[in-house]
């Protein structure tokens, strides 16, 4: 089986789950909006102008860490201290609640941090360093920015914010305390923490309803971005961006598909209730997908005599056609023999789709169909004179 020449199977459009620039853009977006509203507005609050929901005052929060400030200034972000208001150093029992309160600390403070290098000491964690979600290396990838084709659009800049923090655990008490290796930004808070994704993330996170929304509205096969108003509309607080219901989308998928690439997930959950037939090119991409339900085939050994085929419409977003494959029984009514998605519309497609239902004929043991009906579309006629060519056929228009 050769390969067609133009292959234009492509692959899922995957979102991208790491927070960019574009992503803080629109999220602060979203925020400064808020200074637009008309002056009929005064004392603006989220929710609606009937049932307007608090905005909570972050210096008064309870939920305040216990790392401590020494800065008032609004727009200089302070160094976190590490001991409480009666001097004593502060500890927590594991490093991801000592990251925790960082965080919390960060959130508060307009910037946020992210994991960076962790030691280990005879197998276990030791030592895990913070940097700011501003900072750290900026390329991952071995090819250098200049070369690459699509620059990056990360949420560091050229000068990578330098603040960096240790948590330590102490090996006599094994309990983790955070010292901070250098404690200045390179940049001003934020005048809202939610333009940080790890914020928003952190803030969906401790409402178990939004993520149960945002599933929802996935399996109804609701509109990511008509999900996005609902839940800007029902929680205006965690500053949720389209990206976000988009990345919570995929991940929800990915769930479902158990880790597996959409297509595999779609021939695992075919289990034997399906055959199905893949076709592939030299690099292993798919270029078409042929199958037909088990059951069908029971009606096709009852009612063999004719068949009809045509392409139908670009199905999906990945442009594929569906060809389908339709019988007709005695009562002058039609079932479904057996679909294919096609990448293209010519004979070499057309010849493997018929080569396929010619093998399912002598499979199941009954004779060709006695006649087809077929349109001229992108050589079907062709193929079908090379693959059985002693079948008459009927075209449609
Ligand atoms: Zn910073």
């Amino acid at each position: 089986m050769t390969s067609p020449q133009q292959v234009r199977v492509r692959t899922p459009e995957r979102y991208q789950l790491d927070s960019s620039m574009d992503d803080f853009l629109s999220a602060h977006s979203n925020i400064s909006s808020v200074s637009d509203v008309s002056s009929n507005w005064a004392g603006f609050s989220p929710g609606t102008r009937e049932n307007p929901i608090p905005v909570e005052n972050l210096e008064n929060s309870d939920r305040a860490s216990s790392i401590n400030t020494f800065f008032d200034d609004d727009d200089e972000i302070p160094t976190p201290t590490m001991r409480n208001e009666t001097g004593k150093q502060l500890s927590w029992d594991t490093l991801d609640l000592c990251f925790e309160a960082l965080q919390l600390f960060a959130k508060e403070h307009g910037f946020a941090v992210k994991k960076s290098t962790l030691k280990k000491f005879r197998g276990m964690k030791d030592m895990q360093y913070i940097n700011c979600c501003r900072g750290g290396q900026k390329n991952t990838t071995k090819v250098l920015t200049p070369e690459r084709k699509r620059q990056s659009r990360s949420l560091i800049g050229d000068e990578p914010c330098p603040f960096r923090a240790c948590i330590k655990r102490q090996r006599q008490t094994n309990r983790w305390i955070l010292e901070i290796v250098k404690g200045c930004h390179n940049h001003v808070a934020a005048d809202q923490a939610t333009v940080y994704a790890v914020h928003r993330r952190n803030a969906r996170r401790s409402d178990s309803r939004i993520v149960q929304q945002l599933n929802g509205d996935y399996e109804a096969r609701i509109l990511p971005k008509q999900s996005w108003h609902s839940i800007r509309r029902t929680h205006p607080d965690v500053g949720i961006t389209l990206k976000d219901v988009q990345n919570e989308r995929l991940k929800y998928a990915t769930l479902l598909d158990g880790g597996l690439p959409a297509i595999q997930a779609m021939i695992r959950d075919m289990g034997d209730a399906y055959i199905h037939q893949e076709v592939v090119d030299e690099h292993g991409h798919l270029v078409h997908f042929l199958y037909c339900y088990s059951a069908a085939l029971q009606l096709l050994r009852r009612y063999p005599y004719t068949i009809g085929i045509d392409c139908t419409y670009k199905t999906n977003r990945h442009g594929l056609y569906l060809c389908q494959v339709i019988g007709m029984t005695a009562l002058n009514t039609s079932f479904v023999v057996g679909h294919a998605f096609l990448s293209v519309e010519d004979i070499e497609a057309f010849s493997i789709v018929l080569r396929w239902l010619r093998d399912i004929y002598v499979n199941i043991g009954i004779y060709p169909p006695l006649c087809l009906s077929i349109d001229r579309a992108g050589g079907l006629l062709a193929a079908l004179k090379t693959i059985w060519p002693n079948i008459p056929h009927v075209l449609y228009i």
